[in-house]
């Protein structure tokens, strides 16, 4: 059975998800001596409607956790076009100018998100918005990929699924579905802001990484000092994120996907529990300063602290009421449970990610997600086509280290992507000509 239509164009290339590392790798396209944006089909299909990256945690104040100089070309190569510093150059020379007199290598997360527009805004011909891909179907009488997104389909050779992570919603909040319970990714969207701004009862927080850190930090400064608003989490304190030198070397290095996908899977997994602090339910350590002593003059000003941390907590039960949410917590600090039941008026969820899309997307040729290999390379390579070819990248920490997910390493992987696509670049950068 063939579901492609006579009427479809067949693409060479197409990319589902246009964040980060999909415009890392029109970049490693643009600059590839191939030309295969000129040359070859090309579409990238994105579910929003424009361009943007994490908008709902434009936190006022937030910055980057990554230098700069790890933008989408430079590690890949830094004479291309699309560089940041680039990016400030072509904004011109006071902007250029400004920037340097900051002396920061890690950049407000506005700029960085104004950087990533600028660049991903350079290959909008290329991009399909508005265009939320469901499922990806293998044509074996073809061999090809069928990728459909709401009435329509695209037809592709090759196929790259980089469709990040979702919002993760745990339970008892999953069931409750409550417009007062909002994941961490819309904390800054306009609901959210009227419902923090607008609160009389309290503002809970659940979770103990960065999003949850800076959520209640923000918090903190725009509501009424008086108004409980609480950090709950069920570690015993919030953890330091580790990112000194040897640490950030290991697990961040670009070249370093490859030497931990080499390692006996037992060393791996030692090593990715290992990195744990790098990445995962940990702050800032100039965050935790801050908020500490928030805390300290909360006991000063007021003899009482309005604005919290609950450690080794976990929510009991919630339920919804007219104008609120009642959460029952509880904690077994002292060995016996204890619960307290709140009111709350917003609680804000910074309970992480999963990659409930890309599953949804290959589960008609993965039924089990378990069964997807990815290779060194991204390609899957148990898949039952012939010549055409699907890669998927930003879920497999597993295999690639903890990167993965992140910049760290986007435009280095960017690049051999490339490679594998359109063959080998020619050196990008000018020669030294005396
Ligand atoms: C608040 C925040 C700050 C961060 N800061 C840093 C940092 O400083 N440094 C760092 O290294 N990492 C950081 N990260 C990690 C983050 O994962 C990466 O920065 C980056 O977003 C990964 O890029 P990506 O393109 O793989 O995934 P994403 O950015 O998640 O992009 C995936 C894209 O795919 C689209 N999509 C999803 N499903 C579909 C579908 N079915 N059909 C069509 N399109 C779809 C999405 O809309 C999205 O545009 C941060 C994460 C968060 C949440």
């Amino acid at each position: 059975m063939t579901f492609v239509k006579e009427s479809d164009e067949i693409l060479d290339l197409a990319i589902i998800g246009f964040g980060p590392a999909s415009v890392s790798l029109m970049v490693a396209l643009h600059d590839h001596s191939e030309k295969p944006l000129r040359n070859k089909k090309v579409c990238v299909l994105e579910k929003l409607p424009y361009f943007s990256w994490h908008a709902g945690m434009l936190i006022p104040g937030s910055k980057m956790q990554i230098s700069f100089v790890k933008d989408l070309a430079t590690p890949r190569d830094p004479t291309s076009y699309f560089s940041f510093l680039n990016y400030l150059h072509q904004h011109g020379c006071e902007r250029f100018s400004g920037f340097l007199n900051l002396s920061t290598m890690e950049p407000s997360r506005y700029e960085f998100h104004d950087y990533l527009c600028w660049a991903a805004g350079h290959f909008k011909d290329y991009v399909k918005y508005n265009a939320n891909v469901t499922k990806l179907e293998y044509d074996q009488s073809l061999d090809l990929y069928r990728i459909i997104y709401g009435d329509q389909q695209k037809v592709a050779k090759n196929v790259i699924v980089a469709t990040g992570g979702q919002a993760n919603i745990p339970e008892p909040f999953s069931s409750l579905q409550s417009p007062q319970v909002i994941h961490s990714s819309g904390f800054m969207f306009d609901h959210s802001q009227r419902l923090l701004r607008s609160a009389k009862h309290g503002v809970l927080v659940i979770g103990s990484g960065q999003s949850a850190a800076e959520i209640w930090n923000h918090s903190h400064n725009v509501i009424d000092p008086k108004l409980p608003l609480s950090l709950a989490f069920r570690n015993l304190t919030l953890i330091p994120s580790d990112s000194s030198p040897f640490v950030n070397s290991l697990y961040f290095d670009s070249h370093n996907s490859h030497w931990w996908y080499n390692l006996p899977e037992h060393t791996r997994v030692q090593g990715l529990k290992n990195g744990h602090t790098t990445n995962y339910g940990v702050v800032k350590e100039s965050l935790l300063e801050e908020m500490y002593r928030e805390e300290y003059m909360q006991k000063l000003k007021y003899g009482k602290v309005y604005h919290n941390f609950s450690n080794a907590t976990y929510v009991d039960s919630v339920e919804q009421k007219q104008d609120h949410v009642l959460v029952t917590l509880a904690s077994k600090l002292d060995g016996t449970e204890k619960k307290v039941t709140k009111e709350f008026d917003v609680i804000y969820l910074a309970t992480g990610y999963n990659h409930a899309s890309s599953q949804e997307i290959l589960s008609s040729i993965f039924p089990n997600s378990h069964d997807i290999h990815i290779a060194e390379n991204y390609l899957v390579e148990n898949t039952p086509s012939k010549n055409s070819r699907l890669f998927v990248i930003g879920i497999s920490t597993y295999q690639h280290g903890i990167g993965e997910t992140l910049l760290s390493w986007t435009a280095v992987r960017a690049g051999e992507l490339a490679t594998q696509l359109f063959g080998p670049s020619k050196p990008t950068a000018r020669p030294f000509d005396p």
